[in-house]
């Protein structure tokens, strides 16, 4: 009962001899000229035919005229009555939609009268020709209504020809018409005087004929774009020929009830896009005429037309009394078996028709197991399916065949979470087409930036169902912010544990007892991996990459540039802080690589091998891909600390905006600044700011209740309000603003924010002021850098003292020095002899009171310092205080 053959209307070449897909279509639009002829249809019943009127119809395809079984006209569309004489009949009357008389008869024609759509219902014509004849008792030839009629051209009288309308069919099959079909497979007329001429050759003739039968109002010729056939580029016609049918409309109700319960991403797709679709269901056309595809398994009897459906080739070899098991079941050998008719004892044939690819689509479920006749534990294990994803057109088609084969077989969806893929376009967001020569070939992509970098992009760029951009350009950029960020960690870690010989066997101290950067990137570790593991439990990958592209950020330009100096420094100087180190990063690391395994296959099993393979050897899984997803120790837990050490960085951020502002260099220390955060914050902060004071270069970071006593206020007066509103005593009031102190500055200030008015006293006399009227501007007080946002500044002492310099200028060196190390080519662990002379005299005597030579030596690696004359050095230029020569021996 939910299998049946009707006509199916679908755009269709006669030369191919096949209907083609929308898609195809879409592919062969042309612009052509059309005839566009009117046509009397004289009235033969109802009020109207006793007038003599004829309803006057238009069509572009004259060649469906003969096919004609009724007209439809719109229920809330007004049509007239016209009088004429302008078309070769005297006084002759005419009924068309009254917005359509002028453009399709001319300003001459006179009103009779005004009718509604609905008086026209039912009355009956005489069709233009008689090609076919109908039977009285069939219906057709009357005026019947439709939705789809428009006054935006024609007449407002549609003509219908179900055969070649699916429109036309839709109606047609409502009101019970008869399908009127002379058209054969090759798109020609199989009767009348056009038999054997292809239908759209045909459309001069018919329109001959029909102006000589008096027929013919006006012909036209009607531009618009008509699909022609991609293969042969001749015109398509639009042609029903019988199809099997699937009665999905039949199940309307259970399909959006399962619907309703697939989890989908976006959300929206389940009402919109999808739901809509199914509300809108058409039972689905099975059939193609097509050679390659699954056989319908539908046998039909030549005598009687008994169908005869078939299960499988064993029942297949029952019926026809031979064993088929054997047999290829696809064209053409299945089509070679033929059945004895059970009805008639006649004979049946398979019928031509093959499945639409679609439905196979849509069977995978159970056609997989072999499923109802085998793999019924299989089945029974794997449905539904907890997961399917696919681009966001497949809710027409296998979101859609997935959903109807599961309710009709099983009354359930087959998939339980659906997720919608967007398209990829270019980095214009436009389209990729041949034509626009914006194709990119994705194994150039992945040759050129590695099938990780590719992936990551595709992960990473934003939800799913939005658009991917595409192009060389943002995929360097993932390797660049991202994937060599993570990598060039990895580099750091195992050329110092190299260096040092660092083994994972050597005991770990236990998280508790390892320094505040350690206990901090182990707890953003924990959070990041609680953060990605409930986002892809809701499927929502672009949050789970943002978190951790933020976690390699921080790892990389916090945590190692931070602690750089603990991986450096010799073993023998704090040997449990180094093991703190080694062992936190190698954490972070490998954690890394598990949390990405799934979207940097490659790059994370790479990791993996160097960190932990070559590390345990066989003890390891040997691959990331068998490890489990990685759940973090309670022991890594410390939202305190990840709090505090936000604040911290937010410092830092202030810090750096006033160490800017003042242009004091980065590498001066500073001997003071002071730091005022949020009441909550204080607390947590405190532990940190030697942090702080260490990555700003400043000997003390202190909490301050305020830094108010460290910014002035002055007064800007706004002439283009104080102007309307003093008129001729403005210059005045502005005068005075202006020359309203610091001191008092700030109460003014605070008081037109908090009152919206504040007094000021103006020659004598008492006057009101508004925010709008002046302007408030801050400044440092002389010697100190402020940078404040919200409830957080930053107060830098940009005070300079001799000791302060000296020590710059041994940064100066340090740095200097390491350039040459550099640029000589050395190893991180060479030693070095440093031979330094330092000018003036009284400069080097500094340095070397202030034990910096010592600390020059161990931040360069140097085994000895010589301050000694040095005859062919480099020149560095130590600030306002002097300048070295230096050279350099490994
Ligand atoms: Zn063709
Ligand atoms: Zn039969």
């Amino acid at each position: 009962d939910l299998i049946f053959e009707d006509h199916r209307v679908a755009p269709y070449c006669g030369r191919c001899g096949t209907a083609l897909s929308d898609a195809e279509v879409s592919q062969g639009y042309q612009q052509v000229d059309d005839p566009s002829v009117y046509v009397r249809f004289p009235l033969v019943d109802g009020p109207l035919a006793e007038t003599g009127a004829s309803l006057v119809v238009w069509t572009t395809t004259p060649w469906t005229l003969p096919s004609n079984t009724a007209c439809a006209v719109g229920t809330d569309v007004v049509y007239q009555l016209v009088r004429t004489s302008g078309f070769g009949r005297t006084d002759e009357l005419l009924v068309l939609a009254a917005d359509r008389r002028v453009d399709v008869l001319g300003e001459d024609a006179e009103v009779v009268r005004e009718l509604t759509g609905a008086e026209l219902i039912g009355a009956r014509y005489t069709p233009p020709f008689a090609l076919v004849d109908l039977p009285a008792a069939s219906g057709a030839h009357r005026v019947l209504a439709a939705g789809f009629v428009t006054t935006s051209d024609g007449s407002g009288i549609v003509h219908l020809a179900p055969a070649f309308g699916a429109e036309d069919m839709e109606v047609g099959r409502a009101e019970g018409l008869p399908v009127v079909n002379p058209v054969d497979a090759t798109g020609r007329f199989t009767t009348g005087p056009w038999q054997g001429v292809f239908v759209k050759d045909a459309d001069p003739d018919i329109i001959r004929t029909l102006a000589a039968d008096g027929r013919l109002l006006a012909s036209r010729t009607y531009t618009h774009t008509y699909p022609f056939c991609w293969r042969c580029q001749r015109p398509l016609i639009y042609w029903a020929k019988p199809s099997w049918y699937i009665r999905t409309t039949a199940k309307r109700d259970q399909l959006l009830a399962n619907n309703a319960g697939i989890d989908w991403h976006p959300e929206h797709i389940r009402d919109g896009r999808f739901g809509r679709w199914l509300e809108n269901n058409v039972d689905w056309a099975l059939s193609r005429d097509r050679y390659w595809g699954t056989p319908l398994p539908f046998w039909r009897c030549t005598d009687c037309d008994h169908v005869e459906v078939v299960a499988s080739r064993a029942e297949l070899g029952a019926k026809a009394g031979r064993d088929l098991t054997e047999l290829d079941p696809h064209r053409p050998y299945v089509d070679e078996v033929t059945l004895p008719c059970p009805s008639c004892g006649g004979e049946a044939h398979r019928v031509p028709e093959v499945a639409d690819a679609w439905f196979d689509s849509g069977g995978m479920p159970f056609a997989q197991w072999g499923y109802p006749h085998q793999g019924h534990e299989e089945f029974a294990r794997h449905y539904p399916a907890d997961y399917i994803c696919e681009a966001i057109d497949q809710t027409r088609g296998w979101f859609y065949t997935l959903l109807a084969e599961g309710t009709l077989l099983f009354d359930s969806a087959s998939y339980r979470t659906c997720a919608c893929l967007g398209h990829i376009v270019d980095e214009d967001g436009r389209k990729m087409s041949k034509s626009t020569g914006n194709v990119l070939d994705p194994w150039e992509l992945i040759d050129r930036h590695g099938a990780d970098a590719l992936r990551w992009l595709m992960f990473a760029e934003g939800n799913p169902w939005v658009n991917r951009r595409v192009s060389h350009q943002l995929l360097e950029d993932v390797v660049r912010r991202f994937l060599l960020t993570l990598w060039n960690t990895h580099v750091f870690f195992a050329t110092y544990a190299e260096i040092d010989g660092f083994s994972l066997a050597s005991p770990a101290p236990p998280v508790a007892e390892r320094p505040a950067s350690d206990r901090w990137v182990l707890a953003e570790l924990a959070h990041l991996v609680e953060l990605v593991d409930r986002a892809l439990d809701r499927y929502d990958v672009s949050s789970s990459t943002r978190a951790l592209e933020r976690f390699v950020d921080d790892l990389s330009n916090w945590y190692v540039r931070r602690n750089r100096r603990r991986f450096w420094k010799a073993a023998a100087d704090d040997p449990a802080d180094k093991a703190a180190a080694y062992h936190t990063l190698h954490t972070c690391l490998t954690t890394l690589a598990q949390l990405l395994a799934p979207y940097l296959p490659f790059l994370a099993e790479r990791l993996w091998l160097d960190l932990v393979v070559s590390q345990h050897g066989d003890d390891a899984p040997v691959s990331v891909h068998l490890t489990d997803f990685p759940v973090a120790p309670d022991a890594w837990r410390d939202e305190a600390l990840r709090a505090a050490m936000a604040t911290a960085r937010r410092v830092v951020e202030l810090g750096r905006q006033a160490r800017n502002d003042s242009a004091v260099k980065v590498r001066q220390p500073l001997a003071r600044a002071l730091v005022t955060v949020p009441e909550s914050e204080r607390a947590g902060l405190v532990a940190l700011l030697p942090e702080v004071a260490d990555e700003l270069n400043v000997r003390a970071v202190e909490l301050s209740d305020g830094t108010g006593e460290l910014i002035e206020r002055h007064l800007k007066p706004n002439f283009r309000a104080l102007g309307p509103a003093f008129q001729q005593r403005a210059p005045h009031v502005a005068r005075a603003i202006g020359a309203v102190s610091p001191a008092t500055a700030g109460a003014l200030a605070d008081a037109l924010a908090a009152e919206g008015t504040a007094p000021l006293r103006v020659d004598g006399d008492e006057v009101t002021l508004t925010p709008e009227m002046l302007t408030v501007v801050e400044t440092s007080r002389t010697g100190w850098a402020v940078a404040s946002d919200g409830g957080t500044s930053f107060a830098l002492d940009t005070a300079l003292t001799r000791d302060l310099e000296v020590e710059g200028a041994a940064r100066e060196l340090i740095r200097a020095v390491n350039d040459q190390r550099k640029a000589a080519g050395l190893a991180l662990d060479d030693r070095i002899e440093l031979i330094v002379a330092v000018s003036p005299p009284e400069l080097d005597a500094d340095l070397d009171a202030g034990g910096h030579y010592a600390t020059i030596g161990r931040e360069v690696l140097a085994t000895h310092v010589q301050r000694a004359p040095v005859s062919d050095g480099t020149r560095v230029e130590l600030g306002v205080l002097g300048s070295a020569l230096l050279a350099i021996r490994s």
